[in-house]
């Protein structure tokens, strides 16, 4: 059965909503606030989502950018309030897939939701056989693999998943909830503790750690991990076991400018 979570203020459409996709044959999840949407989002990850720009507490733009920092594929349609133009061209802008404006025809209204159903999760660019290097680290997504100056690293399930969260959100703070719930799937609530996150961090720390330029995964006080922005493949370094360093590498911006000259050349060259 499908699932679809609606986020909507007004009881009786709300209550209207419901009843139909119910009708429908969806399994329906209703929230009335934006942080309840938000919570039921990331936790159930329902198939689509109709979600009211207007709503108290976190309005609907906030919902879609934090509910797009985790999942870029999960189907969003928003309700928009009559004449505001702006708000359908800034919802698509975080990421909304469709839009109905208010007051709005049911059976429209579950036409595109089915749409967007039978779609599925998409926008998700198909992972190809991409090569991650953090210092004389490589991370390899497929088939899982991790290797430090080309030996391969065994990581445990969960240490690798969690690497890989790191990785794809990297360049953002992440929440040490946000890595229990997607990496355990499980809430402090019910027995694991944060504790476990910074456990199984400190682990990959210890296993890959040494020989990075800075720390790859930094902790940001009291909010979570934060992971250093590495190249997209290619080229291997050939350092051998280097000490860790704090040292920022100086040659950065040397390197970028030297890139940007490479690219100005003509493109056309054998
Ligand atoms: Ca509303």
């Amino acid at each position: 059965m499908k699932r679809v979570l609606i986020v909507e203020d007004e009881e009786g459409l709300l209550e209207d909503l419901q009843h139909n996709f119910k009708y429908e044959g969806y399994d329906v999840m209703t929230a009335k606030t934006g942080v309840e949407g938000l919570k039921l989002a990331l936790k159930q990850k329902p198939d689509a989502v109709v979600l009211d720009i207007m709503l108290p507490q976190k309005d609907g733009f906030t919902v879609l950018k934090e509910l797009r920092q985790r999942h870029r594929d999960m189907p969003v349609l928003v309700l928009t309030a009559r004449n505001f133009e702006a708000d359908v061209l800034k919802g698509f802008d975080l990421g909304a897939d469709d839009y109905m404006t208010k007051p709005f025809g049911l059976k429209e209204l579950l036409a595109r939701v089915r749409r967007l159903v039978q779609r599925g999760p998409s926008g998700a660019p198909v992972p190809g056989p991409t090569i991650y290097t953090f210092g004389d680290v490589e991370v390899r997504f497929e088939p899982r693999e991790v290797l430090k100056t080309g030996k391969p690293v065994a990581l445990s399930y969960k240490e690798f998943e969690l690497l890989r969260y790191m990785i794809e959100h990297r360049g953002r703070t992440v929440s040490r909830e946000e890595l229990l719930e997607e990496i355990w799937g499980v809430d402090e609530e019910l027995g694991v503790t944060t504790r476990t996150v910074d456990t199984h961090v400190s682990n990959l720390r210890s296993k890959l750690g040494a020989g990075f330029a800075q720390p790859f995964i930094v902790a940001v006080h009291k909010v979570g991990y934060n992971t250093g922005v590495g190249r997209r493949r290619v080229r291997r370094s050939p350092l051998p076991h280097a000490p860790a360093s704090r040292t920022p590498r100086a040659s950065t911006s040397r390197r970028a400018a030297g890139r940007r000259r490479a690219r100005g050349g003509t493109g056309a060259r054998s």
